[in-house]
């Protein structure tokens, strides 16, 4: 029983009704009652961040258009999403392998013409040149994921290094942008290089591949004729939307000066320009038997990169705290709520609200220091001691998800002296009050 070590007995008297209430509202029972009171109960809240596979499932209304190129092998979904189909003509011009200082060249050509473009960007390349990036999203064109270094045999041995490269690429345009990019082109394609475990796992991890239908052929071969550039860049299309593959990575100088008569082509042909998005129906490539059979990541490495991550994207609330008149605030993604439950990374808690943690291995604990209260963390056995009272340990569900302890947020300011009294929910965010 580790529900009752804090009740009081004064709560002793509401013992069987409090137990009741705890157990319709989803509270977790080592709380002492009299000091909250909740605005609404967090159970009935909805969910900030939902299961993902149930919200696939439920959105899930089309699939990808899927070149095959593999008869007998079927085609992977890919995401999850109810897809924008316009009914223009539309194009969608991409640009891989940048930014280089050809970048600057498409972009003057993209403005003067009044259109935009999706760029498919190398985290190496961003690091370097982080003033084109952010023109490329000043000016309103989308940023899309490239891989970092693009080195074919460092991403399509195992899908764990793809995934490490494309992470790393994300923190690059995040630290200059402000956004992580969702959008996701393979180096060469997914033709050859996706098995289907990678098509999955890049989809539950919520990010969109996209392949092309279109190949304007401008990587063939060093030095492709402009010519032959504007031909392959302009080859028809089945059904109204064509995604069309271009360079500006260095060396492409011949792409650029095909760009010209590109748009011109699909300007006279009645074409929309657009830049890809979520909303856009990928093309993807059929995973073939050829690509290589990638050696699977374990499950447990899989919830927690994979899964976990996917609530990044998810436009859910912000979850704000008020603590001893200090404010921080958790991205959707960055927090989670299970059985109604808000949990935070303790770590992440305690130092933005001004105080500091530390490991003990010896006892694997977590000391924390935090509003002038001291106390410490067990998250293998699930237990908080307060220095203060210097009671008994008391249940909780702290735990540990691949090495970052995670805390109910109550239990956590309720040991830091400031009990929650209340949480507000809209909207756009939860909040948090504490005394
Ligand atoms: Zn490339």
């Amino acid at each position: 029983m580790k529900n009752m070590v804090r009740v009081t007995s004064i709560a002793v008297f509401f013992g069987v009704l409090a137990v009741l209430i705890m157990i319709g509202t989803g509270l977790d029972f080592q709380r002492p009652m009299e000091i909250y009171v909740e605005q609404a109960p967090l159970a009935t809240v909805p969910l900030a961040v939902p299961q993902q596979a149930a919200q696939m499932k439920g959105k899930e209304v089309s699939k990808p258009i899927v070149i095959t190129a593999d008869k007998d092998k079927p085609a992977v979904n890919a995401a999850p999403v109810s897809y924008k189909k316009p009914t223009d003509k539309t194009v969608y011009l991409t640009f891989d392998d940048g930014p280089s200082d050809l970048t600057l060249e498409v972009l003057d050509i993209l403005k003067r013409e009044g259109i935009k473009g999706t760029f498919f960007v190398l985290g190496k390349e961003a690091e370097t040149r982080p003033e084109i990036i952010n023109r490329i999203y000043e000016e309103g064109h989308t940023i899309g994921n490239h891989t970092y270094d693009h080195r074919y045999d460092q991403l399509y041995g195992r899908f764990q290094d793809f995934w490490g490269q494309i992470k790393k690429t994300e923190e690059v345009i995040r630290l200059i942008t402000g956004e992580r990019p969702q959008l996701v082109r393979a180096p060469g394609g997914t033709a050859g290089h996706f098995d289907e475990a990678y098509f999955q796992l890049m989809k539950q991890g919520g990010y969109h591949v996209f392949d092309w239908n279109v190949d304007s052929g401008d990587s063939k071969y060093k030095g492709v004729p402009v010519k032959d550039i504007v031909k392959g860049a302009t080859t028809k299309v089945k059904g109204n939307e064509a995604i069309v593959l271009l360079h500006d990575g260095k060396g492409h100088g011949e792409s650029v000066k095909a760009l010209p008569d590109i748009i011109s082509y699909y300007k006279k042909q009645g074409y929309a320009f657009e830049v890809l998005s979520t909303k856009t129906q990928p093309v993807q490539f059929t995973a073939q038997k050829a690509a290589r059979k990638a050696s699977q990541p374990s499950k447990q490495w899989i919830t927690q990169e994979v899964v976990a991550n996917s609530a990044l994207f998810e436009s859910g609330r912000t979850l704000a705290v008020e603590f001893g008149g200090l404010e921080t605030a958790f991205a959707a993604g960055e927090y989670k709520l299970v059985d109604g439950r808000l949990m935070v990374p303790l770590r992440s808690l305690v130092e933005r609200l001004g105080g500091s943690v530390s490991w003990k291995s010896h006892n694997k604990t977590v000391q924390v220091k935090l509003g002038g209260n001291r106390w410490d963390a067990d998250p293998v056995g699930g237990l908080l001691l307060s220095h203060q009272t210097g009671g008994k340990p008391v249940s909780s569900d702290v735990h540990l998800i691949g090495g970052t302890a995670w805390i109910p947020i109550r239990d956590a300011l309720d040991f830091s002296g400031h009990p929650v009294t209340r949480v507000t929910y809209e909207e756009s965010e939860y909040r948090v009050l504490t005394l």
